[in-house]
């Protein structure tokens, strides 16, 4: 990389960022169509993301990409808010147009683009079952609705939080139940459904667990885990061991990257070239 007076700039605002794989994917892709641009990674405390925002803005930047614990709060600070990143509640990127800062959600995108990818599916027509009414529990449940799923049933230790969900999903053609995260509400509604999602944080340490039977698991059904960090939750081991079709959450951050690459360039992502650079940045290794 060759950083001279021209050198645009994007990037990714979180904290903790120190983790992110997001440069690794970026900067490949930054090269690969031959722009000379650079993506870096800053550690921004939510309190100052108003002022870091508006330094992109001031500084020129062409955008950034937005990760915890942004994502809610940028929707009241960006000049411009688009209208599937409204409905999905969320900012994940930030694009810079003409002194304007202006709000994008790909994490839903990338969802649906991630089991086309993995188990050639798409969300039209199907039932899904989604654990966790966070962030992430939300983007996927709206996408569902978007793209047309039949039935949406969200999960979660704090039954409060699912109801922004289900007002946003209300008096669209999706139907939608609330249940609690416990092995007996999951057991009763699991047969009903194509899909199960993991949109919980539980599952990032490896002895994390969600105390779910075996039999919760069956081959007809496919299961996807937003985790990608470690590449194998229990989860995903135990739907594996029952002979389901299992992914993890790799595919959802490569997409939700690309379109965000597709925002701020408007070329075409190189997305062979971000899979390989997220893969050795994520596992050290091509797997
Ligand atoms: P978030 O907004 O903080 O939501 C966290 C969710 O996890 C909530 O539903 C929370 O339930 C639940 N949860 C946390 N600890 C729990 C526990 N001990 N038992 C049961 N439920 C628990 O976070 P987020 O942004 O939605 O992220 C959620 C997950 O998605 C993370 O693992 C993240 O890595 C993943 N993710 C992946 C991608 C990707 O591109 N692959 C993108 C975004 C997020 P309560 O409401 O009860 O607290």
């Amino acid at each position: 990389m060759k950083i001279d007076g021209s050198t645009q700039i994007v990037g990714v605002f979180g904290s903790p960022i120190a983790h992110t794989a997001s440069p690794a994917m970026h900067n490949a892709a930054l090269a690969a169509v031959k722009l000379n641009w650079c993506y870096l990674a800053f550690h921004v405390e939510p309190q100052n993301l108003r002022s870091a925002l508006t330094g992109i803005r001031d500084l020129n930047c062409r955008g950034v990409n937005l990760t915890v614990p942004h994502k809610i709060l940028a929707l009241d600070i960006v000049d411009e808010v688009d209208a599937d990143a409204r409905k999905l509640g969320a900012v994940n990127t930030v694009v810079v147009k003409e002194g304007k800062l202006i709000g994008f959600n790909t994490d839903g995108y990338g969802f649906a683009r991630g089991i086309k990818e993995d188990f050639d599916m798409t969300l039209k027509g199907k039932r899904v079952l989604i654990l966790g009414a966070g962030g992430a529990g939300r983007a996927i449940a709206i996408q569902c609705t978007l793209d047309g799923a039949t039935k949406v049933i969200v999960a979660n230790r704090t039954p409060a939080k699912i109801a922004p969900i289900a007002n946003e999903i209300a008096g669209t053609p999706t139907k939608f139940e609330a249940i609690g995260l416990d092995a007996e509400s999951i057991q009763r509604v699991v047969t009903e459904v194509d899909l199960l999602v993991n949109a919980t944080s539980v599952g990032l340490q490896p002895a994390d667990s969600l105390g779910l039977p075996a039999g919760v698991f069956s081959p007809g059904l496919a299961v996807y885990d937003t985790i990608y960090r470690p590449a194998e939750t229990q989860l995903l081991r135990q739907a594996t061991d029952a002979g389901a079709k299992v992914s993890n959450g790799l595919s959802m951050l490569l997409h939700q990257g690309a379109k965000a690459f597709e925002i701020w360039t408007g070329r075409k992502a190189p997305l062979a070239v971000m899979r390989r650079a997220l893969r050795t940045a994520v596992y050290g290794a091509q797997l």
